[in-house]
């Protein structure tokens, strides 16, 4: 259950809803934003007698009874979809936000070239790692400070916002002057410790779903840093390891409409690191077309109706697809070499 308290709520309204809901039994998980408090409640009780008398108590403006184990991030909770302003940037609003920049930041020359051509190809952010997490203790493990600096250079060379990468919970402080944007890496996504300081910390976070995790994991991981304090979560499918070796990692893309249906933040793709190959990276989300099941009537269909699309869905999918197939079709016009 999630309790969204009326703004302006009175201290004593937010200690007495507290209050009740610890007579049902349950456990209280207060957020307080600096408009409103919004209380979840954890636990096993009586669920529907707790409801009512919430949705009855002075100061409560809406109770909601959620199914999901991540409660603040799951669309029960807040079905229109989230935009995560990130230094004047809407990640999941009405633009399609396109972040590049090198796996490492390595000198200025390279992030100052790098920001500079990237910005002018469109694109709104500027990526790149300061604190790299290696597989190997001998390979380079970041700039550090002097790489934070360099990409506050770049910041202000291009305008563009930055996003850096975090693995310990020692450097948040740190990395957030100089970070509009907090990268969780795959390797961190269940660094509990990491993502609770993230909570604190408030500044936006890009969470990568981790190699082996499941989309539940990765929710509950973004769980972690909004019940902590921290609102400002962008998901991130980077790619999932399985048996196939022709990529470095397998582009989960089912995970982008999952994560649509289950929760209300923003999702991004990182076709990089699921690729692992330059050429297969503008190729990762385009294909020569698509194969679809539609059925009228797909309850009776004797086989796959829960995969089949009625009519009506088709149309409405053919909508929503059609500016990217004009856009498709223009590409291919061009001749590759023109590309
Ligand atoms: C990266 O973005 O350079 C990186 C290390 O990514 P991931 O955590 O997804 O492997
Ligand atoms: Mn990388």
């Amino acid at each position: 259950m999630i309790i969204s308290m009326r703004p302006h709520a009175t201290r004593q309204e937010i200690d007495h809803v507290c209050e009740r809901i610890r007579d049902f039994g349950y456990k209280v998980h207060s957020i307080e934003g600096e408009e409103r408090v919004v209380i979840g409640v954890v636990g096993v009780g009586d669920v529907t007698a707790c409801l009512e008398s919430l949705e009855a108590t002075p100061g409560v403006e809406r109770a909601v009874r959620i199914s999901a184990p991540y409660k603040f991030v799951s669309r029960e909770f807040k079905p229109e979809r989230s935009a995560i302003r990130v230094n004047g940037v809407e990640i999941g609003g009405g633009e399609f936000i396109v972040t590049a920049g090198p796996c490492s930041v390595e000198s200025e020359k390279q992030i100052m070239e790098t920001a500079e051509g990237v910005a002018a190809a469109g694109a709104r952010m500027l990526r790149g790692g300061a604190f790299k997490p290696r597989t190997s203790p001998y390979d380079f493990q970041g700039l550090e400070l002097e790489g934070l600096k360099l990409l506050r250079k770049a910041k202000e060379a291009t305008g563009l916002a930055i996003v850096t990468e975090i693995m310990s919970d020692r450097d948040v402080d740190l990395v957030a002057e100089y970070a509009d944007c907090m990268q969780v890496g795959a390797r961190n996504m269940q660094n509990f410790a990491l993502l609770k300081s993230l909570g604190a910390c408030g500044r936006p976070v890009l969470l990568k779903r981790g190699m082996s995790s499941t989309i539940k994991e990765l929710l509950m991981s973004a769980e972690y840093i909004v019940a902590h304090g921290n609102p400002n979560v962008i998901l991130c499918e980077r790619g999932i390891r399985t048996f196939e070796t022709a990529t470095r990692n397998t582009c989960d893309i089912s995970a982008v409409p999952v994560l649509n249906e289950l929760t209300h933040l923003p999702v991004v793709l990182d076709p990089s690191h699921a690729a692992g190959k330059r050429s297969l990276v503008p190729a990762l989300a385009r294909a020569d077309g698509l194969i679809v099941e539609v059925h009228p009537c797909p309850e009776k269909a004797v086989s796959d109706g829960a995969q089949s699309l009625t009519l009506a869905n088709f149309r409405d999918m053919m909508d929503d697809l059609a500016p990217y197939i004009r856009l498709w079709s223009e590409a291919r016009a061009v001749p590759v070499g023109a590309r």
